[in-house]
């Protein structure tokens, strides 16, 4: 707790740094804090840890990396694209350094709507359990990952 009040919530809102923010329309609605701890419940029920999820992610994240912008056709349909993007981004819980800007962009086959996995959202999954406000357009749902991006990450 005590390190989230040492960050101010403008951080995770929308900036010129992180374009659409980190909440989306949760500002002023839920707490960083709130976000953090329903997401953590959803995963308990799905039994995952943010550990889990986070190597999963990686795991996918590298395999489009290593296709270089090429798509990759995961087994349920799902396509994986890799967009290099030039520059950093820093961690808005402050104090963890910068991230490539470099993003996959998860579409099609069971996915209702794309999904964005970056270096910066990997980090906050893994190191601040933190999966992004509802309606940001960079969420990770816990839920979609627990049913359609587990078994995809299988070697
Ligand atoms: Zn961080």
């Amino acid at each position: 707790m005590k390190e989230l009040r040492e960050d101010p919530v403008s951080k995770f809102k929308p900036s010129p740094i992180s374009a659409p923010g980190f909440l989306g329309s949760d500002t002023g609605t839920a707490s960083i804090r709130d976000i953090i701890d329903t997401d953590y419940a959803l995963l308990e029920e799905c039994g995952l840890t943010t550990e889990k999820v986070a190597q999963a992610l990686e795991l996918i994240y590298r395999k489009c990396e290593l296709a270089m912008g090429d798509p990759v056709t995961f087994p349920n349909g799902i396509t994986g694209e890799l967009i290099d993007i030039r520059g950093k981004l820093p961690c808005p819980f402050g104090k963890c350094g910068t991230f490539a800007k470099g993003q996959v962009t998860l579409s099609g086959g069971v996915l209702h709507a794309p999904l964005i996995i970056s270096p910066l959202s990997l980090h906050l999954i893994k190191t601040h359990g933190f999966f992004q406000g509802t309606s940001s357009p960079f969420r990770i749902d816990p839920r979609i990952v627990a049913e359609h991006l587990m078994t995809v990450a299988l070697p």
